[in-house]
């Protein structure tokens, strides 16, 4: 892999924090399901996290492309971003929609590291890829909105201070569209955490630190509303193409990690007086995978390249998400044949790599979700739900 691309110096950088949170690090959070906080205060400290929020604010103010290679990076040097990536695309609800006062109280508070915006609260028991049946409600009485209900799978939510969280403020209008009456809010967690807030963790095949979180009659201040009252749900959808974009990047950090490990170990272990890696069935289902990835790779470059000139690539973003995660799938798969039995083993990583990147076929978005897209939007079938 010796092409170049964007961002060399983050990569580097990246790349340099990362050797210090080598296998064993992730391996010791994984078994203990924790929060890997010191390498999140790490790259909180050196400013990463920061990366996408403007100067004026106290960012960086980098383009989404330099978001993605913080993230690939972290990921193509064994670790996982699901810890923080969040932070990369809920702030763009923040940044896109919010007014002027919230961003300048919010934000500077966001870049340095002093709060974490790092929940999104959209996802309930009854309403996943269906967003638009949420139930968790918000009513206005007076200065504040009081919210009931109930979110599930909120990653990070006790490791956070603020949430961004859709909820719904007027019933659907007759003969009107479901994703009308949703609207977004900044929750700070910190004022009504157990009290009217109640953080349960959910234990999953990989460490996530997601949670369900309760609301019994929540106050939030109405000046935490984003945007306009019942606009929510395009608030959300606006930030979703930066979020495929920046996904694809971990899955095609992931794949690469893969690879490199398959390519090392293949050449390395000696089967039959020979390195098995000399076999074309252990070469084939790797160059394949490569083949895979790198086709992600430049669908990914063109998305960020519309999204930068100011374009809302929706056919780029779906695309490129589809095909990042199938190859980190593909790579996973081809690593862990290559490994043989020692890809069962903890110290390898390979399995823990293996459970981390099945989710992204899931979540954010799934794939079937994706492919919907592709065939009502772009080949412009009939909607199928
Ligand atoms: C580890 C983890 C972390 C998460 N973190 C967050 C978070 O921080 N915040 C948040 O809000 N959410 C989060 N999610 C939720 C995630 O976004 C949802 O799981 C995802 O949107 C799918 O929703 P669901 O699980 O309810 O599946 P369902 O909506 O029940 O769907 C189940 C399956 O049916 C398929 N399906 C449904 N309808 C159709 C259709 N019309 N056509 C074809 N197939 C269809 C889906 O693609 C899926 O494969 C997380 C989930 C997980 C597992």
């Amino acid at each position: 892999m010796t092409y170049s691309l964007d961002h060399q110096d983050i990569r580097d950088g990246i790349a340099k924090l990362s050797q210090d949170f080598g296998g064993e690090y992730w391996q010791d959070c994984d078994k203990q399901d924790a929060y890997p906080a010191a390498f999140v205060d790490r790259l909180t400290a050196e400013g990463y996290l920061a990366a996408l929020i403007p100067e004026a604010y106290g960012g960086l103010g980098l383009p989404l492309s330099a978001g993605g290679a913080i993230l690939e990076e972290i990921h193509r040097s064994g670790g996982n971003a699901a810890a923080c990536h969040a932070q990369m695309y809920t702030m763009g609800t923040l940044l896109r929609h919010g007014s002027e006062e919230q961003k300048r109280s919010w934000l500077p508070q966001i870049a340095s590291g002093a709060l974490r915006l790092q929940a999104f609260g959209v996802t309930e028991p009854t309403s996943g890829t269906d967003t638009s049946a949420l139930k968790t409600t918000a009513r206005k009485q007076g200065d504040h909105y009081i919210i009931n209900g109930q979110k599930l799978w909120t990653s990070r939510a006790a490791q956070s201070d603020l949430m961004i969280l859709l909820a719904r403020t007027s019933p659907v209008p007759e003969g009107g569209k479901k994703t009308d009456g949703l609207s977004v809010f900044l929750v700070d967690m910190r004022d009504v955490l157990d009290k009217s807030l109640t953080i349960r963790p959910v234990s999953t095949m990989m460490n996530h630190s997601t949670t369900q979180v309760f609301f019994d009659d929540m106050p939030v201040p109405a000046a935490n509303l984003i945007g306009e009252e019942g606009k929510g749900f395009r608030y959300i959808l606006s930030g979703m193409n930066a979020e495929r974009m920046l996904i694809a990047a971990e899955c095609i950090g992931d794949a690469k990690w893969f690879i490199q490990q398959a390519r090392n170990y293949g050449c390395e272990r000696e089967v039959f007086g020979r390195p098995i890696a000399q076999n074309q069935g252990i070469q084939f289902p790797l160059a394949r995978a490569y083949s895979s990835m790198r086709s992600a790779e430049l669908m990914l470059q063109k998305a960020y390249q519309l999204y930068e000139q100011g374009h809302n690539p929706g056919e780029e973003a779906n695309l490129s998400k589809l095909q990042a995660a199938d190859a980190s799938w593909q790579a996973a798969e081809a690593c862990l044949q290559t490994f043989g039995g020692f890809g069962f083993a903890t110290e390898y990583n390979v399995e823990r790599k293996y459970r981390e990147t099945r989710l992204y076929q899931v979540a954010p978005v799934s794939t079937n979700l994706i492919l919907s897209y592709i065939a009502e939007h772009v080949l412009k079938m009939p909607r199928s739900y």
